[in-house]
């Protein structure tokens, strides 16, 4: 059973296609969320970034960067609480 918080993004927990930081929480895909907008491995290498990505994220509406991906139920709070607890 894979650990379901490798799947989330570390700023707005969108579950992602693949692990953002790989399997082994070490390998960033340097992937783009769709959700936040953020780089796995660049503006989530670190709990002080990721932080104030999320409330730059927040702050600005918390647009979807890709807006096609969003669904139309979009339930912020349940995807917010996937969050890995390290990075509240
Ligand atoms: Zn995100």
């Amino acid at each position: 059973m894979l650990n379901k918080s490798l799947f989330a993004c570390r700023v707005c927990g969108l579950e992602q296609p693949e692990p953002p930081w790989g399997l082994d929480g070490k390998t960033a895909t340097f992937d783009i969320c769709a959700c936040c907008g953020a780089e796995f491995g660049y503006e989530d290498s670190l709990y002080s970034a990721v932080v104030s990505y999320r409330e730059e994220w927040k702050r600005k509406g918390m647009n979807w960067w890709s807006e096609k991906d969003k669904p139309e139920d979009w339930d912020v709070k349940a995807q917010l609480s996937n969050i890995p607890a390290e990075y509240l």
